[in-house]
């Protein structure tokens, strides 16, 4: 198995393998960058095939944190953790504890949350062996579930991007094709259509679609046929890579903003929607809400600071859209440009003089 050979292995400061074969835990935990502060990410447990994709996984999403809590204007850095498991049958709470423990030897320079694979529920349990978590439940002292902030954090940023597209205008009568209504895609289909547009929806789970039609009035499509939607803005709230060679020519909106990670499938695709003419907001930039919340809690969460930093978000990707437009640059690279701007600042004031 190669390590300091692997794909973005090399600017990472520390990556860390945990092994507890008490409880079987087998995990990674990557601190990308700590320029800014200490690593803040979530815990991902999934039953990878091979220790290789675990180890490319870990890396790959700890970098993207690192970015985002740049972007967002946080004294965080970024980090990210895998526990190699099948969350349905090997979750206990003895791995949950094993998991806490490793994360309290990091001694702060790690902080954990909940992900894909692990619940508000399970971070209770992973409490109970370090106090370097956030997200927990609102019993712990924690602030519960942070999807809600995600998604008014996307609206935000989606009325920031539609008065950078259409000079000024609002939401109010605008179509959004929405994939996905999960945590995320849920409430923002509730702002969308608070603020006066007309929904066109896709999920893999009827349920899903059909209380979307009752609730929104939203026409609902397959999931295959989101892309081709003849609307406004593209919402993908669903999983990553969305933005691809097959996906690309089937787009008819003006705009692209959702929550999803990791939405284009790679750089070259953020050339091609700004040669297309379509407004393309960062993902890292705009699904930060639920970040900004659980940062919140480590210095005492106040609703005033969250709406403060929420309209930072939008600004920034106002300042995304200008800077990108000026430089003729896909907004994708300028949102990285800005957050390594934020990283090299940092470095230094903390090297010696
Ligand atoms: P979720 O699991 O609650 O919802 C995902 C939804 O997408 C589900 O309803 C699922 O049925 C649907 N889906 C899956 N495959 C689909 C397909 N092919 N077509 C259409 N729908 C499909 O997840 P979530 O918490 O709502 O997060 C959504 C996305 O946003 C994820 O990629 C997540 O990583 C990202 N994200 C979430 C947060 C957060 O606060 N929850 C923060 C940042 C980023």
């Amino acid at each position: 198995m190669t390590v300091f050979s692997a794909e973005s292995f090399a600017d990472h400061e520390q990556v860390v393998f945990v092994s507890d074969p008490d409880s079987g835990l087998r995990a990674i935990i990557a601190i990308h960058d700590t320029s800014l502060g200490p690593a803040l990410g979530g815990c991902r447990m999934y039953p990878y095939p091979s220790e290789e994709d675990a180890l490319r996984d870990v890396l790959r999403l700890s970098r993207g944190m690192t970015y985002k809590a740049a972007a967002a204007g946080l004294d965080l850095g970024g980090g990210k953790a895998v526990i190699i498991g099948d969350p349905r049958r090997q979750k206990t709470p003895a791995l949950l504890q094993a998991m806490g423990r490793a994360v309290d030897r990091m001694a702060g320079r790690y902080i954990t949350a909940e992900d894909v694979g692990t619940t508000v529920a399970d971070f209770a349990e992973v409490h109970k062996t370090t106090r370097h978590v956030v997200g927990l439940p609102v019993e712990l002292g924690g602030t519960g579930d942070p999807s809600p902030t995600t998604a008014l954090g996307v609206f935000l940023g989606l009325e920031a991007a539609a008065r950078h597209r259409w000079n000024g205008r609002t939401l109010s009568g605008r179509t959004v094709a929405v994939q996905g209504l999960g945590n995320v895609g849920w409430h923002l289909c509730r702002y969308l259509a608070e603020a006066g547009a007309r929904l066109v929806v896709a999920d893999v789970d009827e349920d899903r679609t059909a209380r979307a039609a009752a609730a929104f009035s939203a026409e609902v499509v397959r999931p295959q046929a989101i892309y081709a939607v003849e609307a406004d803005i593209f919402a993908p709230c669903a999983m990553g890579a969305v933005l691809n060679d097959e996906t690309l020519p089937q787009l008819r909106c003006a705009i692209i903003g959702g929550a999803a990670n990791n939405q284009l499938a790679c750089d070259a695709h953020g050339e091609r929607l700004r040669e297309r003419g379509i407004l393309y907001a960062p993902d890292f930039v705009i699904n930060a809400g639920g970040m900004i919340r659980v940062a919140l809690e480590r210095d005492g969460f106040a609703q005033a600071l969250l709406d403060d930093r929420l309209k930072g978000l939008a600004a920034t990707l106002s300042a995304i859209f200008e800077r990108a437009e000026r430089d003729g640059k896909p907004t994708q690279a300028t949102a990285i440009d800005l957050a390594q701007e934020r990283l090299r600042a940092a470095r230094a004031r903390q090297a010696p003089s």
